[in-house]
């Protein structure tokens, strides 16, 4: 209609602009109760609540949730949700190849890395000539387990803010490493119990220490065996990992390194081990109190979401003329952008708690 009406009227190609102009950002996406809709693709990015059809960023299970009639995520996402849900989480299923463009309804949509876990990906969304990217959760430093974050020049970017304070700076992760591998080394007779959350960091962690150039088995939870085969799967070598259970166990764990979720660590699982040190690979490590809450006698800052200087360095990359904050401290980042001359809002999304920092 749009077109007939302009070409009825012959209106040379500069009067063009202030009517495709019209579509405004909140016209592509916008929240609703179910989590972010695209209108004129008819979908929603990682709804909570069962949808007709679904576009998932990750597996963590805030974001990927099982019931939807239709799911478009990459292979390794819908594999990791096959994993975690059973086979029939979703109606159907479409796989999306990074870079390549899919036609939803007259909107174009392509999946890029996000460098957050196995199969995290950025979602965009063109129409008409306007580009948003969903970056879902993100990181930009280098992980040897997923693909490195691509930045995506678009008008709106729409970023998480899991850590978005100035006081939120990761050190670089082999320095964390290196602190495990010494207090290891310092006290042989003891074990050391890693909590990291199932799906990304403890296969992260894991394959830290290999690079580090430790060769001993690992021990794991058995939350943490099927998604580290699927790792190990999918080519990321892990090395030597034996179930952390004291049946059939083949040593009595002096020594050892064991990985497992950080809720096991409160239970009586945790209790077999001797004279364990507990320790946390978690960004929220960066903050004192919250290991000395937690019992933490060893805090590894590890993270796999963007920390402050990542969230503004990512923000100007994407040359976005606009941003969109979600999930996490959106007033700090939405006053940085602000002070930076970039128009910005919070989109004060509900239902995300990252299973995964
Ligand atoms: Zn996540």
């Amino acid at each position: 209609m749009l077109e007939s009406a302009v070409r009825g009227n012959r209106l040379p190609a500069t009067e063009l602009y202030p009517i495709l102009g019209t579509m405004r950002a909140s016209d592509l996406l916008h929240p609703r109760p179910e989590g972010l809709y695209c209108p004129p693709g008819d979908f929603f990015i990682d709804p909570v609540r069962p949808v007709d059809r679904a576009l998932i960023t990750h597996g963590h299970s805030d974001h990927a949730r099982s019931g939807h009639r239709s799911v478009l995520a990459t292979q390794q996402t819908l594999d990791i949700m096959g994993l975690r849900y059973g086979e029939d989480f979703a109606g159907t299923t479409q796989a999306a190849r990074l870079g390549e463009t899919i036609a939803l309804n007259s909107v174009s949509v392509s999946f890029h890395p996000a460098g957050h876990v196995l199969g995290s990906a950025q979602i965009s969304v063109e129409h008409q000539g306007m580009r948003i990217v969903a970056s879902g959760d993100y990181k930009r430093r280098k992980d040897a387990t997923c693909a490195t974050f691509e930045p995506i020049r678009c008008d709106v970017f729409i970023t998480e803010a899991t850590f978005g304070l100035p006081v939120f700076r990761h050190p670089p992760d082999t320095e964390e490493i290196a602190r495990l591998l010494k207090s290891a080394a310092q006290f042989p007779e003891r074990s050391h119990l890693v909590g990291a959350y199932a799906l990304g960091k403890a296969q992260r962690v894991m394959r830290l220490l290999r690079d580090a150039g430790y060769d001993r088995p690992l021990y794991i939870h058995g939350a943490l065996a099927r998604l580290s085969e699927y790792y190990q799967s999918q080519g990321i070598d892990l090395g030597t990992l034996e179930p952390a259970t004291v049946e059939g166990a083949k040593d009595d764990f002096t020594g050892a390194i064991v990985v497992g979720p950080p809720s096991a660590f409160a239970d009586r699982w945790a209790r077999r081990f001797p004279d364990p040190i507990s320790c946390f690979a978690s960004g929220w490590m960066r903050i004192r109190q919250r290991a000395k809450q937690g019992g933490v006698e060893l805090p590894l800052i590890i993270s796999d979401h963007a920390d402050w200087d990542e969230l503004t360095a990512t923000i100007k990359e994407t040359g976005a003329e606009e941003i969109w904050v979600t999930h996490g401290r959106e007033e700090a980042l939405v006053r940085w952008c602000e002070l930076e001359g970039i128009a910005a809002r919070p989109l004060h999304l509900v239902g995300y708690e990252d299973e995964g920092d």
